[in-house]
């Protein structure tokens, strides 16, 4: 899964309104920002293919860090404890929470890939076999959470947030349907890169989406 992500994010982030929609982006991809680290550090790994479903141009050799359920729950632990102690067991918890649910919103979409425990127990149900219905699947996913759920909040910048919400699906069709230039195409570390730097740039967009409290003085 791409962008349907932020849509549990948005889906929760009226209920526990002080918790920063950022910190959100990066907790709900946390599992994905570590991929990115560990493939660029030859930690873990990932080649390219030829492929007629552009879900399965990006082959997973080794995610066992990042991507298996067990140091997902490891991840999603340290950051309860962090957040526990620096602020209170709800954001710990919320956080815990949002970490967690990306090994299981990547599941159905993964063939049989995702590991369980480091590299063994490979699971998914194969959704991206379909690849217009897991296309709409997350579009749908994520406008639905945005605007039932998040759009009219009086915390956020309803302008900012739909910039968000279209730069977003339009990367996510860009990188779904648009074919990869040679170069690229080759080469699976640009692709990490793109996929940095975009998740990088939405988090950015989210922190500005945000109106601060006023400070009284
Ligand atoms: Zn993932």
């Amino acid at each position: 899964m791409y962008i349907g992500h932020y849509g549990v994010a948005f889906a929760m982030k009226k209920k526990f309104n002080q918790i920063p929609l950022w910190l959100m982006f990066i907790s709900v991809q946390l599992a994905d920002f570590l991929a990115f680290i560990f493939i660029l550090l030859w930690i873990e790994k990932i080649h390219s293919v030829e492929n007629p479903n552009p879900f399965y141009r990006v082959v997973i050799d080794y995610l066992p860090y990042s991507h298996s359920l067990f140091s997902t729950f490891i991840f999603s632990l340290i950051i309860f404890l962090v957040f526990w102690k620096i602020k209170n067991k709800t954001w710990g918890l919320v956080l815990w929470a949002w970490v967690l649910s990306h090994w299981f919103l990547d599941l159905p979409f993964q063939k049989s890939n995702l590991p369980i425990f480091f590299d063994s127990y490979q699971v998914g149900f194969w959704l991206w076999d379909y690849i217009s219905l897991s296309f709409i699947t997350e579009l749908v996913f994520v406008s639905i959470t945005w605007y039932f759920l998040y759009h009219n909040n009086p915390k956020i910048k309803n302008m900012v947030i739909l910039i968000l919400i279209l730069l977003t699906s339009w990367f996510f069709t860009f990188v779904t349907f648009i074919k990869d230039p040679e170069n690229i195409e080759n080469s699976s570390n640009a692709k990490i890169i793109i996929l940095l730097i975009a998740y990088t740039i939405f988090t950015i967009i989210s922190y500005f989406s945000e109106r601060k409290e006023k400070i009284n003085l």
